[in-house]
Parts: C-alpha cells; structure tokens; sequence
C-alpha cells in the first residue's frame, strides 16, 4: 500500500486552457479518494497521469514517497481496473486472476496457485475458478478484475468510471460491493466518477474538479453541508441547492419569497456586497402546517406550481421571477450544472403528509439556518 501525492499538477494538450490546472492532492495510505467533475474537467486525465499512461507537463507526483514523474506505467505498481473489466473470455476465473503472475514470470506453478486460492477466497470466487467471464454477473466479473490487481499486490487501485456501463440496480449493487471489498484490503484507491452518488457514497474525501481546477476537496459531509462555491453548492445533493436572489443589507436577506433576519455571523462576509445568490436545499423546507416540531425557521406564502408526491415526501415547484441584473449570472450558473430550472423556480421537498396541492397558495416554512450566501462573481460561499 501507498500514499500517493499530487504536487502542483499540470496537463496542457496544445494551446488551449490547461485540461488539468495546477492540482494538488494528497491521498493518504488506504484511502478511498473520489475524483468527480462534469465531463471535461480532467478527472481521467489525472488519473492517467498517476498511473503513467499520460506524461505530466509540470508538478511532481509521488507514490509511497518516490517521483515517479518518469517512471514507465507497469514500474508504478497500481492496478487499474477498467471500465469493460479487461478479462480473457475465453480463459477461466483462475487463469484470468493467475495472467499477471504468470506474466511476470517470478512465481513457481504452487505459489501462483496459493496466491489465486488467497484471492479468490478474499473475493468469495472460489466456487467460481473454473467458470468463463461470459457466465458470470457484472458483479463477479468486476471482482475477478480487481482479482488480478490484489494477486500483484500492486500498492494502489484506481478505477475510472467502472460502473458507468451498468444498470441502475447493478450499479447500486456493485456500489456497496466495490466499499467493502476496498475497507476489508485497506488499499490506497483513486476512482473517478461523474455520479454524484458514487462519489458520496465510496468516497472517504471526494476531490470536485471544474475546468481543470479544484474546486473542494473534502468528505462527503463537509462537501454537502460546506459547499466552499456555488459549483459545488449545486453539483452535489440531488434535486439539486436552489438557487435564488438575495440583497444583504445588515442581517436582513431579501428573497423572492420576503425577507429573512439570519444570525449576525452568516452575514458578516456578505453584508454591502449587493445583490448575492442564496443557496437553499429542497430539504430545508417543509409544509408550514405538517404536524412535527419544525423548530425555529421564517414562513412564507407562495403558489405551488407543481406537486410530485412519491409516498415519503413530495416535491412542490414554486416558480419566481429573478431580477433582471442578475438573470445572466443564474443562467451560466444553470449551463455549469446542466440545470434548465435552477433560476426560474424553487424545489421545496415536503413531508409525505403535507395536503398542499398543485395551485393552491401555501405557507412555507424555510430552516434559515441552512442559507448559504455566495458571491455571483467569484462563486465563493461567504456563510
Ligand atoms: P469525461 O468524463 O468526459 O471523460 P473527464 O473529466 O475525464 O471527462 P478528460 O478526459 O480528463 O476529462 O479531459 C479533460 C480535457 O482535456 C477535455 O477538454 C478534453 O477534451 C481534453 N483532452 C483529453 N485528452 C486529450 C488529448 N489526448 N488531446 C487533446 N485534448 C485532450
């Protein structure tokens, strides 16, 4: 096992805007570390560039403490497990998981065999050693590939999209999977991924890259109750942070919906900055009238557009109108996260009980203390 350090790393293809831009991350020994970003951000190219399949322009990066900068792929020691698993199909479970011993040409014929028999056991494969990859699950198969990367004892995995080709069910399946097979070894993991969930759910710190740049790096919890911009505000959570106007002036915040009094310490940053954006997740709202203690909060009215109910809760949609200086921030804010909707109406999530109905003007009730203010020019959450 290793750390792997990524120091002031840079990829530039040609002459346009660097596709990795000066990138710094530290994963530590045994670690899950998540790389997310929409596409084109410069997640795989990273990633390529730790195991060696793409020279780095500039920056070292360091595995267990050594440069390898100009070290060829196969003297890196990572295993790579590849979205399409990469196995011979017509050789068996035992040969596929025995092909880079065999390769490397150092083992005797009953050390390749103890060393498949520990695997195989470690991945629960070892009723299935003599059966083809054609007849296995999409789940058997990913473990025979992650089979092959534990008999090298290769020092760290690094996935690149490995589910992306996969139902939603097999994907949730081999979701879990991939987490406890990566806790029970204990291996240094770098795994790149689009899916939000991915990221929340495997990563012990998730990096979100933008552009090329970094924009946060932390756990799943921080990112999600910390969110350090406006990108990552709306990148993760699902439906996504609602987005809305907000003047600041002292600590009262002036929303579509009325204006809130918030503790003097979120207003601090954001106070005679102007018109900011309010950030706001669906959860942080609920029917004025459920029966539960909401605890202290502000209310509104507002016409609900639209109710999706689904059992446990529902979604109600509440359209509103931006102000005018401010509808070309929200609007390239909404292209960034691939959001038609996010400038135009809110998403407030509902207990299951609530009775509000599509037109009716409702009463609202909004957890302030989950208000966020971000600076619509640079992006940065002043809260
Ligand atoms: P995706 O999820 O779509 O694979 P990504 O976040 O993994 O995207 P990269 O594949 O790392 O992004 O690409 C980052 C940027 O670098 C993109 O703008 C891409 O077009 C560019 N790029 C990648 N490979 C090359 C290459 N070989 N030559 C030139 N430009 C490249």
């Amino acid at each position: 096992m290793a750390a792997i350090h990524m120091k002031n790393i840079v990829k530039q293809y040609g002459d346009g805007f660097p596709a990795v831009n000066d990138i710094s991350i530290d994963v530590a020994d045994g670690e899950f570390m998540i790389l997310v970003g929409p596409s084109g951000c410069g997640k795989s190219t990273l990633l390529r560039m730790i195991v060696g399949l793409e020279d780095i322009t500039s920056g070292d990066m360091l595995i267990d403490g050594k440069r390898v900068n100009d070290l060829a792929p196969r003297d890196r020691n990572l295993a790579m497990v590849f979205q399409n698993y990469a196995l011979y199909p017509h050789l068996s479970v035992y040969e596929n998981i025995a092909f880079p011993l065999r390769l490397a040409r150092k083992l005797s014929e009953s050390e390749i065999d103890d060393k498949v028999h520990e695997a195989s056991r470690l991945l629960e494969l070892d009723e299935h050693l003599q059966r083809k990859p054609g007849n296995l699950s999409g789940g058997q198969r990913q473990r025979v590939a992650m089979g092959r990367a534990i008999v090298r004892q290769a020092d760290a995995f690094l996935f690149d999209e490995p589910l992306s080709n996969l139902d939603a069910k097999l994907r949730g399946q081999m979701r879990t999977e991939i987490s406890r097979l990566q806790k029970r070894l204990g291996i240094t993991t770098v795994y790149v991924t689009h899916d939000q969930t991915e990221a929340m759910t495997l990563g012990d710190r998730v990096a979100v890259l933008k552009r090329g740049l970094l924009q946060q790096l932390a756990t799943p919890r921080e990112l999600y109750t910390n969110p350090g911009n406006l990108f990552v505000a709306g990148f993760i959570g699902s439906p996504p942070m609602n987005f809305l106007p907000a003047q600041v002036d002292g600590t009262s915040v002036q929303l579509p919906f009325g204006t809130v009094e918030l503790p003097p310490e979120k207003t601090a940053k954001a106070t005679g900055k102007g018109l900011l954006i309010a950030g706001i997740r669906p959860e942080h709202f609920e029917d004025a009238g459920v029966k539960r203690d909401l605890g202290s909060g502000s209310t509104f009215r507002a016409t609900v557009d639209v109710v999706e109910w689904l059992g446990n809760e529902a979604f109600a949609y509440i359209p509103f109108e931006a102000p005018p200086e401010m509808r070309a921030e929200l609007a390239e804010l909404a292209r960034d996260l691939d959001s038609e909707a996010l400038h135009t109406q809110l998403v407030v999530a509902l207990d299951g009980s609530s009775r509000i109905a599509e037109g009716d003007e409702a009463e609202i009730w909004m957890d302030i203390s989950k208000i966020h203010l971000f600076d619509p020019a640079t992006g940065e959450n002043l809260t």
